[in-house]
C-alpha cells in the first residue's frame, strides 16, 4: 500500500491497540474493509461507537465471492456501519484518540471524514527485519517473507518457516496446518502443503523452527 500522508504521525490503531482500548472510540474511522476491518467494525460498532469503513475496493472483504460480499454489506449497513468503497484515501490529519481527520476521493468527489480514532487494516507485514536472518542463510521475498523451498524431498531438513512469515495464507487453520506438515517431515514422513510446494528452508542448522 502507498504511504498516506499524515497517517504515521496520526499514530493509528492496529487491530492490537484497537484490542486493547480502554475506550469505546467515540467514532472510528476503519481504513481496510478485510476480515479484520470487518471483524473489528463490527465489534465497535456493538459496543456503541460510530463506524465508518472506507475500502479502496468496490466490495467488502473483496476476495470473498460477490454475493457473500453483498450480504454481508448489507449486514453491516443495517447494523448501522457507514461504508465508503472505491476511495481512495489522500491524507489524514490529527491523532487517533483526540480528533483525527481523513481526506478521501470517491468517484472523483472529494470528502473529508472526521472521527475520534483510526484504525489501519490493509494487511500485515513478516517480522523478519532485525534478526540476524541474513547471518542464517536464510532468504527473505522482497515484501520480506522467508523464501520456502518447494520440494522438501530434494533438501536436506534444517530451518522450518511455516504460518505467516513463509508468506501462507493467513489464517488459523493454514499455520496449523504448515506445522503437521513440518512435524511430519521431522518425523520421518514426506509431506508438502500441496503438491510440489513445502515450507522447508535448506540450511545445516538443526531442527530451528521459524514462526514469526
Ligand atoms: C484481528 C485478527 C483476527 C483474525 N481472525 C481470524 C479468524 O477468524 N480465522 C482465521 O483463520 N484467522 C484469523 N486471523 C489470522 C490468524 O490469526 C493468523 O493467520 C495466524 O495467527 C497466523 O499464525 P502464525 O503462527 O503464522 O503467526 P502468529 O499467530 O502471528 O504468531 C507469530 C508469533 O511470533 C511472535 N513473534 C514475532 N516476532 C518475534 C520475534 N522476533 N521473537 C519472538 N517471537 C516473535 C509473535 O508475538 C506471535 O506470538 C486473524 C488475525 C487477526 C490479526
Amino acid at each position: 500500500m502507498e504511504a498516506i500522508p499524515g497517517l504515521a504521525e496520526a499514530l493509528p490503531l492496529t487491530h492490537i491497540e484497537a484490542l486493547e482500548l480502554g475506550q469505546v472510540p467515540e467514532h472510528l474511522l476503519v481504513v481496510g474493509g478485510g476480515y479484520i476491518g470487518v471483524e473489528l467494525s463490527q465489534a465497535m460498532r456493538r459496543f456503541g461507537s460510530k463506524v465508518t469503513v472506507i475500502d479502496r475496493n468496490g466490495r467488502l472483504m473483496s476476495k470473498e465471492d460477490p454475493d457473500v460480499c453483498d450480504a454481508l454489506h448489507s449486514l453491516l449497513a443495517d447494523e448501522g456501519i457507514d461504508i465508503l468503497l472505491n476511495a481512495r484515501i489522500k491524507r489524514v490529519s490529527g491523532k487517533s484518540g483526540d480528533t483525527v481527520g481523513v481526506v478521501v476521493e470517491q468517484n472523483g468527489i472529494e470528502k473529508v471524514l472526521n472521527g475520534s480514532h483510526v484504525l489501519v487494516a490493509t494487511g500485515r507485514h513478516p517480522n523478519t527485519e532485525g534478526l540476524g536472518l541474513e547471518l542464517t542463510g536464510v532468504e527473505l521475498t522482497e515484501r520480506g517473507y522467508i523464501k520456502v523451498n518447494e520440494r522438501p524431498a530434494d533438501h536436506r531438513a534444517g530451518v522450518w518457516a511455516i504460518g505467516e512469515v513463509a508468506g501462507s495464507p493467513q489464517f488459523t487453520h493454514i499455520s496449523i496446518d504448515d506445522f503437521r506438515v513440518v512435524h511430519a517431515n521431522l518425523t520421518g514422513r514426506n509431506r508438502a502443503t500441496r503438491a510440489g510446494k513445502s515450507h522447508i528452508v535448506c540450511l545445516p542448522t538443526p531442527n530451528l523452527l521459524v514462526s514469526a
